[in-house]
């Protein structure tokens, strides 16, 4: 037994299991407060127990560290649960049918609010004004695509907000003119947000998930998770990432800094930390506006950069400076190199320091920047459920790159091999919470149907304990916390997902992963069928 506390210490045990990574002589271990004590056989751990002491029974399930999210957009997340979900519709139909049942089930407000349509689901690509006019004349409607990087709107949201040109016919908003209607959407309360991000994190609980890293706009988000805190509601590990945003002066970058760090004092705890910035290189590949080496196939565009990347360059070497570390939104290979090349100046400043930098997403990459991970000590925090080969990949992403280009897509296997770090997440609300799902598709790159057979760019596979390696000590590492967080050894925290199944069991359907119970910090947060505590 491997343990560091005396007897009747252990208030939570769990016994009956397979602790992760598997090894002989480990069926359970022991808890006690917010951390675990003791691995060992089912014997060694209930001699630990305190009087009165838990005891969940793993009956032959796994236990693992509880998923961190890498990548999430938490609040965003939060607030779409309440509102339209069309990321399952797939075809017209499907569409207008999930937008009569929304109506007919009374659950809008004075708005019709929702995210998650695909392109793909509409002919020609993109939806169209008069459908939205006829299944919701009356309301006003704003409804994001799944990628958040267009707004379909209707003509009564139109004239609110006063808009005019070619939306007027389209009822269709990209990138920054989906701000047109966003100001004149009706703003959640802080009670009304609070009350959003408990049912996300009930959501993120029931997916074995104890860790979330927010990906931007956290420097607005402060005050939300610290009444959380306080209320004792807090049950996610929370980590705010503040935005680096383009555009700024030396000057008024400084200055910026220097707000940050002073809203930054006391943001470095366990269960609400920030000290990451988080920079947009570019756009997406399906609407053309990531950053490329090359032009797109059949146009002439290179995408939309957001940056100058010399100044992308001055801001990263100015933030690490401070001693903040760096996260580039980064999706064209042209963006994942600039972020490399910042990342790569930033690493030649002396003295040298480690502050391991990020690049978010990683859709596609030039050969040559793929062994710059691992020299560079960058890290690649990728969301694999982005990459199931379904049909937004087939029809919408591949085409624009051509088949060279999309034949390095995500290629999460490449890049370990070559010495980089992975950090697993979800990109939620973009695609749904659901580490069992990016986990099958790290491993198979398949649909959650298995297609195609064989997995598309087999050789980018990677096993399931490297996939599970990343979606926790992984992106522990990537928030620099694993030497407390991310696995099964006594004195990290108790943060733990108990699987109903034993995860080495061969054919093992990773996208039903089923989750039995959920700790964290020594607290049980989920239990499947169950009231949690
Ligand atoms: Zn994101």
């Amino acid at each position: 037994m491997i343990s560091a506390v005396a007897t009747s210490q252990a208030n939570l045990l769990i016994v009956n299991g397979r602790l992760w990574p598997p090894r002989p002589g480990r069926t359970a271990l022991a808890v006690a407060g917010e951390s675990i004590v003791a691995l060992g056989t089912d014997a060694e751990i209930r001699e630990l127990a305190a009087p009165g002491a838990r005891v969940l029974d793993a009956a032959g399930g796994t236990v693992i560290p509880a998923f961190n999210d890498a990548h999430v957009h938490f609040l965003s997340g939060s607030r779409s649960l309440s509102g339209l979900d069309l990321f399952g519709a797939l075809d017209l139909a499907a569409v207008r049918a999930a937008i009569e049942a929304f109506l007919a089930g009374g659950k809008a407000g004075p708005w019709l609010v929702g995210r998650g349509w695909q392109y793909a689901a509409f002919p020609g690509g993109m939806p169209a004004l008069e459908l939205l006019d006829r299944a919701c004349p009356e309301r006003p409607a704003y409804l994001e695509a799944y990628d958040g990087h267009t707004a379909w709107v209707n003509s009564p949201a139109l004239r609110l907000a006063g808009a005019s040109g070619e939306a007027l016919r389209t009822g269709i908003l990209k990138e920054a003119a989906m701000a047109t209607v966003e100001r004149v959407l009706p703003a959640p309360t802080f009670e009304e947000d609070l009350a959003a991000l408990r049912r996300g994190m009930a959501v993120a609980s029931a997916r074995g998930v104890g860790s979330v890293q927010e990906a931007g706009a956290g420097q607005d988000q402060r005050a939300l998770y610290q009444a959380l805190r306080e209320r004792g509601h807090l049950t996610l590990r929370m980590r705010l990432g503040f935005d680096l945003p383009p555009g700024l002066t030396a000057a008024a970058w400084e200055q910026r800094l220097d707000e940050y760090a002073e809203s930054s004092v006391g943001l470095d705890g366990r269960w609400l930390s920030g000290g990451i910035l988080k920079a947009f290189a570019d756009g997406v590949i399906e609407s053309r506006t990531a950053a490329m080496l090359r032009p797109y196939e059949g146009v002439e565009s290179l995408g939309e950069p957001n940056w100058d990347w010399s100044e992308l360059r001055r801001a990263v070497v100015e933030a690490q400076r401070r001693g903040w570390q760096v996260q580039v939104h980064a999706i064209g290979d042209a963006a994942v190199r600039a972020a490399l090349d910042a990342f790569e100046a930033a690493a030649a400043e002396r003295p040298p320091v480690a502050l391991r930098h990020r690049v978010e997403h990683v859709e596609t990459i030039s050969a040559a920047d793929l062994p710059r991970f691992g020299r560079l000590g960058v890290i690649a925090s990728m969301q694999p459920s982005h990459a199931e080969p379904g049909r937004n990949l087939r029809e919408a992403w591949a085409p624009r790159l051509g088949a060279e280009r999309a034949g390095r897509g995500w290629a999460w296997g490449s890049i370990l091999r070559t010495g980089g770090r992975l950090a697993f997440g979800s990109d939620w609300p973009v695609v749904p919470l659901d580490p069992g799902h990016a986990l099958h598709v790290a491993v198979h790159r398949t649909t959650a149907a298995g297609e195609p057979a064989g997995g598309w760019l087999p050789g980018e596979r990677v096993t399931l304990p490297e996939a599970l390696s990343a979606h926790t000590e992984g992106s522990a590492y990537a928030e620099r916390a694993e030497a407390w967080k991310g696995s099964l050894r006594p004195g990290q925290v108790a943060d733990l997902a108990l699987l109903g199944e034993d995860l080495s069991r061969p054919g093992l359907e990773l996208p039903a992963l089923k989750i039995r119970a959920t700790v964290v910090g020594g607290r049980v947060v989920y239990e499947e069928g169950g009231p949690a505590s």
